[in-house]
């Protein structure tokens, strides 16, 4: 019944070093959309090992990117204020499209500390292929997303389109605010979003221009950095759910987007500028990205309901539905265990994650400690301690008091269960 369409749906993407995990390159994967998992597998693999090939160069790249920037982000201090509204403005400006909230004020010239709360709002920037409408529903979703878990800025969003002009206009005008920031220097900044760059704009717009020209929708989003400069930097690929180019529901990206931000709700509450240490403080894949994929889940789940989420390009027969999704997620799981015997979710890395399992896991994890603990403690005890403590672990024995091994050792029992029993751990 969700044959009709072949999506791949690649979410938070390649990111490297400051990004989605620190140092780490990788291709994040949704199995969003049960139709996802099987038919794109060939797809998600070669991604995943196109990231991990790529990853010690990028790594090297950003380090002499970063090293070159000294200068502080000029942001206003606005006090925090709680956003009642996700109404959102955008103009045309030379070469993209710029959006911000209809409420906030833009950032403009003072600074913010890392991880304050702040009463500033993220831009967003889209390719000029991208029609304002898309752009604004992008700004919306992720408006919503900042409403529900607190405005972590500065935020930058940088959203490709599949025209080459858009790509070009995206980056130049991302180029000239690097340079007059002092971040990076024209030779850098145009080698990162080149052909060659790692996870820089070229990549993201060439998936676009192919989903478009091969009729097969997919895409990319990721949290790019950067603790350096002091901004949460993210960039997504055509956001294929929102334009009319596929039937693609658009709650996908409203997901999407959602978890993109909750990555830079999590990277807010490590301090350290020290890759190793924030490595570190941020955890396995499974529990990072599991974090971020059922906190966004949950977040959609509600916000539907409240109203908060925009009901755009929901239309025709995909209904991502909470329970759906995940009942998905775990069909995943028992399909690609077949392929591999023998790997424990707390082995699985971006690189070596079983067709992405440690996403699929990742989240009925976080549904499982959700439903045990409460659906608050992640977000009000977890998070908050990360700044105090040496690693995850000790974080994560603190939050819940048992040990991430003993606990996943109570997963595995929790795994043998019927699907219909695993059901009932969700929240209604
Ligand atoms: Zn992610």
């Amino acid at each position: 019944m969700h044959k009709m369409f072949t999506v791949v749906l690649v979410v938070c993407g390649l990111t490297v070093s400051l990004g989605c995990s620190s140092g780490s390159g990788q291709a994040e994967v949704s199995s969003s959309s049960g139709q996802v998992a099987t038919s794109s597998a060939a797809t998600q693999t070669a991604t995943t090992q196109t990231a991990a090939a790529t990853q010690t160069a990028a790594a090297a790249q950003t380090a002499t990117q970063t090293a070159s920037a000294t200068q502080t982000v000029a942001i206003p201090a606005a006090p925090p204020i709680e956003l009642t509204s996700i109404d959102a403005v955008c103009e045309s400006r030379d070469g993209y499209i710029y959006c911000t909230s209809n409420v906030l004020a833009a950032p403009s010239e003072a600074t913010i500390g890392w991880g304050e709360l702040s009463g500033v709002s993220p831009e967003v920037f889209c390719a000029t292929d991208i029609t304002t409408q898309v752009c604004e529903w992008m700004t919306r979703g992720l408006l919503a997303a900042i409403s529900r878990w607190g405005n972590y800025a500065p935020v930058e969003y940088w959203v490709l389109g599949a025209d080459y002009a858009g790509y070009e206009g995206l980056m130049a005008a991302n180029c000239v605010r690097r340079i007059e920031r002092g971040q990076m220097r024209q030779s850098d900044c145009d080698r990162k979003h080149g052909p060659d760059g790692n996870h820089g704009f070229y990549s993201y717009w060439e998936l676009g221009s192919d989903s478009v020209a091969s009729g097969r929708p997919g895409g990319s989003a990721g949290l790019n950095g950067d603790r350096q400069w002091g901004i949460h930097f993210f960039t997504s690929s055509l956001p294929v759910g929102l334009t009319d180019y596929f039937e693609v529901n658009g709650l996908n990206e409203q997901k999407t987007l959602h978890h993109e931000y909750f990555h830079g709700v999590q990277h807010a509450h490590i301090y350290t500028k020290d890759r190793y240490q924030r490595d570190k403080l941020l955890g396995p894949v499974w529990f990072n990205e599991g974090a971020a994929e059922y906190m966004a889940h949950v977040a959609l789940k509600e916000g539907r309901a409240s109203g908060l989420i925009d009901m755009v390009k929901t239309e025709g027969r995909w209904s991502f539905e909470f329970e759906e999704e995940m009942g998905y997620k775990m069909q995943a799981w028992e399909r690609n265990s077949l392929t591999c015997p023998g790997l424990k979710l707390k082995d699985m890395t971006y690189q070596n994650s079983c067709n992405n399992s440690s996403y699929d896991l990742g989240t009925w994890a976080h549904a499982y400690l959700a439903n045990k603990y409460g659906a608050t403690v992640l977000l009000n005890t977890y998070y908050p301690m990360l700044n105090d403590v040496s690693d995850w672990e000790e974080a994560f024995v603190a939050t819940y008091g048992i040990s991430s091994d003993e606990f996943l050792a109570e997963f595995d029992e929790f795994l043998e269960l019927s699907l219909s029993e695993q059901m009932e751990i969700l929240p209604k």
